[in-house]
């Protein structure tokens, strides 16, 4: 877009040359394999399985994976651009991916596990992962969650049920929180691998693949559950231990309110390019409605939002890049951008008249994508909660 090339221009030319070469890949990839394909998706209300191992092939699974292990070796920056490119046709596909890369860049960093030598297999979508700490009674309060693991010879056997997972649909590599000393909170906290592979799974009782859940948008998450029953998972198996698997999470979490934040810039980008090239367009009592003053001043509104969305988004995952302390930034990205992008994807539909009701256009899917980005990584809510925690003790 004209109006905000500025914050992306000045920030992608601070990215490395191969970044750039990604984001120009993520572009002719998403305008090929998403955006023909986005409502589709939404009708059959499934996650594109195809796709994503498509999107594993072309390199955007391995972005933060180093390059000896087979990945691009690239920064947070990359990671954040690269979704924001995928979401301005497919917000929920760019959560998918995004989740995949998370469990696979965790694997990568254990060379010398056997856990380590499945990093090929994930690059290459064979192995698809997914971070599953939230339960059916435990959602904004991870510390409560009651997966139970309890100590056996040579493991550790897990029983409990896992809910609202990102790519649980289609998982093989399940990166599951349980807690190891029930009544201790965060501190029993560990965090586990668990491994189905596609040919043992009708025959396993310890392990319960759930429907993925019926909403109204952003099925291509595969959001979905799992119960396990006495599953037995090896010591080469632990991925956090006990006492550091709540920290470990946690670690993960300001990256991923950022990254929320750069698929609300992408959807709105979108969604305000829509709204500007139909004003243009149409024609009204004689004139283009964009003539409209109050018309380009919603626009404005929105175009305004956007570029603080982009500036919010980038200084947190500068921050980030640098190994500072992102909790503020991060939050406070996660938070404006998540509301102004329900707010402005609004707008910019009022803004089309019916037209903008459309399926073969992306802004009621981007709308029902922005509000399910409401809960993923922390509420709007436990932003507030940070932001006010913040508030009280910086
Ligand atoms: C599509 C989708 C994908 C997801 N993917 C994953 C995933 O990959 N892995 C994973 O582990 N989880 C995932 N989640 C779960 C997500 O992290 C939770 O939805 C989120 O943590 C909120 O939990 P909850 O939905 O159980 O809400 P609840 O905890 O039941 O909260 C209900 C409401 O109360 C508010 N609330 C709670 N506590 C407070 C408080 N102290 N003060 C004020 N308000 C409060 C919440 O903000 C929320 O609005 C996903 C969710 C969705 C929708």
């Amino acid at each position: 877009m004209q109006h905000a090339s500025g914050v992306v221009r000045e920030f992608d030319a601070s990215l490395p040359p191969a970044a750039q070469a990604l984001l120009a890949r993520a572009a002719a990839f998403s305008a090929e394999h998403v955006a023909p394909f986005a409502r589709d998706w939404e009708y059959q209300r499934q996650l594109p399985l195809d796709a994503l191992v498509r999107a594993c092939r072309a390199g955007l699974a391995g972005v933060e994976v180093p390059a000896a292990q087979g990945g691009l070796g690239l920064g947070f920056g990359a990671r954040v651009r690269m979704v924001e490119t995928l979401a301005r046709h497919d917000a929920a596909f760019a959560f998918s991916l995004v989740n995949h890369h998370n469990v696979t860049a965790r694997l990568a960093t254990l060379p010398d596990r056997p856990m380590g030598g499945w990093v090929p297999a994930m690059l290459a979508g064979e192995l698809i992962g997914c971070t599953a700490m939230t339960e059916p009674e435990a959602g904004s309060d991870f510390s409560a969650i009651a997966t139970r693991a309890r100590r056996v010879a040579g493991g550790w056997s897990l029983t409990g049920e896992k809910a609202w997972i990102t790519n649980a649909a289609v998982a093989n590599v399940f990166l599951t929180y349980a807690q190891t000393e029930p009544g201790s909170g965060p501190k029993g906290i560990a965090g586990f691998i668990v491994r189905v592979d596609p040919g043992d799974e009708p025959g396993l009782t310890s392990f319960t693949r759930r429907p993925a859940f019926a909403l109204h948008g952003a099925h291509a998450i595969g959001a979905g559950g799992f119960a396990l029953d006495e599953f037995f998972v090896p010591d080469d198996q632990v991925m956090y231990a006990p006492g550091t698997g709540f920290k470990s999470a946690m670690a993960g979490v300001n990256a991923a309110r950022t990254y929320v934040a750069a698929l609300c810039a992408g959807m709105l980008d979108e969604s305000l390019a829509q709204a500007l090239a139909y004003g243009e367009s149409r024609h009204a009592f004689r004139r283009p409605l964009l003539d409209n003053q109050g018309l380009r001043w919603s626009l404005a509104d929105v175009a305004s939002e956007l570029e603080a969305i982009r500036l919010l988004t980038y200084r947190a995952t500068r921050l980030i890049e640098v190994g500072e302390d992102a909790q503020w930034a991060a939050a406070v990205a996660k938070k404006f951008a998540n509301e102004r992008a329900v707010a402005g994807i609004c707008a910019c539909m009022q803004a089309m008249g019916a037209h903008g009701l459309r399926s073969e256009l992306p802004l009621a899917r981007h709308l029902a994508t922005a509000r399910v980005l409401s809960y993923t990584d922390g509420s709007v809510e436990m932003m507030n909660e940070r932001i006010g925690h913040l508030l009280r003790t910086v």
